[in-house]
């Protein structure tokens, strides 16, 4: 039986020096880790009739379905702040895009092979980071986030070489599109006006299909993207690696490496281990969210007749995004704390710098909060019975706040123990932490493992690419 997927691959359309075609470089022995069926049905793919070999064939790269353009796209970005004008898929392709009822997806499979931007790079991924993305984007998805998916892993059967040997594994990525910042970058590095005209007409007609010129565009980018980082913030979310090739046109959350859900609240957490400076700390996120959306606004600018005028223009609107994100900030820590109509911070900051200066568990606080058990969370608990006085006084929506704080998040200890145990063969894990973490708001298991934050030995203080 083969595999129909309704592929329409408009990006295969736009000129060739948007991407480089190729295909993914087959794998000795792919076996299905994980595959996302009910992600599969909304997408309009039957794999009913499909053996769990044919699967693994299909989502490892070793056969190619039918109406796919598999391609390599392009792209430049700021990594960490610093220039780099030629970057692009180094181990992924896109097998091609599916028009849903709910919109256009691409599928691409990510750690398929060498292509021409792998640089130094194998063009292969690890299981542990398939695993890590997996559960990542699709508890993001399930917390109402905008996120790439994960339809497939598969492993690949063949060793990679990171600091030791790995097994290797495909992941199958869905997404609006892989469009990035750091797409525009790259033409617009390169003075071409005519390659981003068409990239302008592309994207939105694909995102944004209600705008009407660049300038609208642009605004409507900026609001998303600082839509998306309070929500990332309402979580806990720490991204790691918010590079302009990282953030998507689209406003969703794509690339999993470093990234966290902080257990022990503090704004100035970072993990990842290549982010020395703290450029990426779960507080600079809005900032960097602005600096990102900026550097969109510059590679606009070509587009328009009167640049100075443009100029102006879109300075104002990268000016608003702090105006956007502090109220859409204010609307979902309101909701966390039942109080959706909150029209001002004090209360919710006055909350985040007890928890800070006491080390208090960031989801546990806010899902307790309405508990007697949340004041455990504290130190000074003096100074948190004063604060729940005031905010009780206030009459907060208990039933709102289960509704929107999660009793479980991905925990890093969690996920680190779902990749040890995965290096060694057992899957147990991983499926287990999956099926959790895709019920987040599950009052069933309220107070159980799953919510602990790490015991001392189990805390991982360190994330990696
Ligand atoms: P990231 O930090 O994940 O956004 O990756 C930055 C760039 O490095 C992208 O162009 C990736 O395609 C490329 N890259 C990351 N890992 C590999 C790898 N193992 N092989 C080839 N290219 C890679
Ligand atoms: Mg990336
Ligand atoms: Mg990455």
């Amino acid at each position: 039986m083969t595999l129909a997927i309704p592929f329409d691959n408009s990006y295969a359309r736009l000129p060739k020096r948007f991407f480089t075609a190729l295909n993914p470089t087959p794998v000795t022995a792919p076996e299905v880790l994980a595959f996302n069926t009910s992600l599969a049905e909304e997408l309009g793919i039957n794999t009913g009739g499909l053996t769990s070999t044919e699967l693994a064939k299909l989502f490892s790269g070793n056969e190619i379905p039918d109406g796919a353009s598999p391609l390599a796209q392009v792209y430049a970005g700021h990594q960490f702040g610093n220039w780099n004008p030629q970057l692009g898929d180094g181990r992924a392709i896109l097998l091609g895009e599916i028009a849903t009822l709910k919109g256009r997806v691409d599928l691409q499979l990510k750690g398929s092979g060498p292509t021409p931007y792998s640089r130094m790079g194998d063009g292969r991924a690890a299981l542990g980071p398939v695993i890590r993305e997996y559960v990542m984007s699709e508890a993001m998805d399930a917390l109402g986030i905008p996120t790439t998916r994960a339809l497939a892993a598969v492993l690949t059967g063949d060793e990679v070489y990171r600091e030791t040997t790995l097994p290797g594994a495909v992941l199958t990525r869905v997404a609006a599109s892989h469009i990035r910042v750091g797409t525009f970058q790259f033409f617009a590095a390169r003075e071409d006006t005519e390659a981003l005209s068409a990239l302008v007409t592309h994207v939105i007609e694909r995102h944004y299909p209600a705008v009407k010129s660049v300038p609208e565009l642009l605004e409507k980018m900026m609001e998303r993207q600082a839509r998306l980082i309070a929500l990332w913030m309402s979580v806990g979310f720490i991204h790691g690696v918010m590079n302009t090739d990282n953030m998507t046109i689209s406003g969703e959350t794509i690339d999993y490496g470093p990234c966290a859900f902080m257990d022990t609240y503090h704004p100035d957490t970072v993990f990842s281990s290549i982010d020395q400076f703290g450029r990426y700390a779960y507080a600079q996120q809005p900032q960097i969210g602005v600096w990102n959306v900026a550097q969109f606004a510059t590679c606009l600018i070509p587009l328009m007749e009167d640049r100075d005028a443009a100029i102006r223009d879109f300075t104002d609107i990268v000016h608003r995004f702090p105006e956007v994100y502090q109220a859409e900030w204010l609307r979902l820590f309101g909701q966390k704390l039942g109080l959706p109509a909150l029209e001002e911070p004090t209360l919710v900051e006055d909350l985040l710098t007890l928890m800070a200066t006491d080390g208090a568990d960031f989801t546990n606080t806010f899902r307790r909060l309405p508990h007697e058990d949340a004041r455990d969370q504290f130190i000074e608990r003096e100074k948190f019975d004063e604060w729940k006085v005031r905010w009780q006084s206030m009459s907060p929506d208990t039933t709102l706040m289960a509704d929107v704080n999660p009793v479980v998040i991905p925990r890093l200890h969690r996920i680190e123990e779902a990749i040890q145990a995965g290096q060694s063969g057992d899957y147990s894990k991983f499926e287990k932490l999956l099926k959790i973490v895709v019920q987040p708001y599950d009052p069933n298991i309220e107070n159980s493992d799953w919510t602990h934050p790490p015991a001392e030995d189990e805390r991982v203080t360190r994330t990696f690419c």
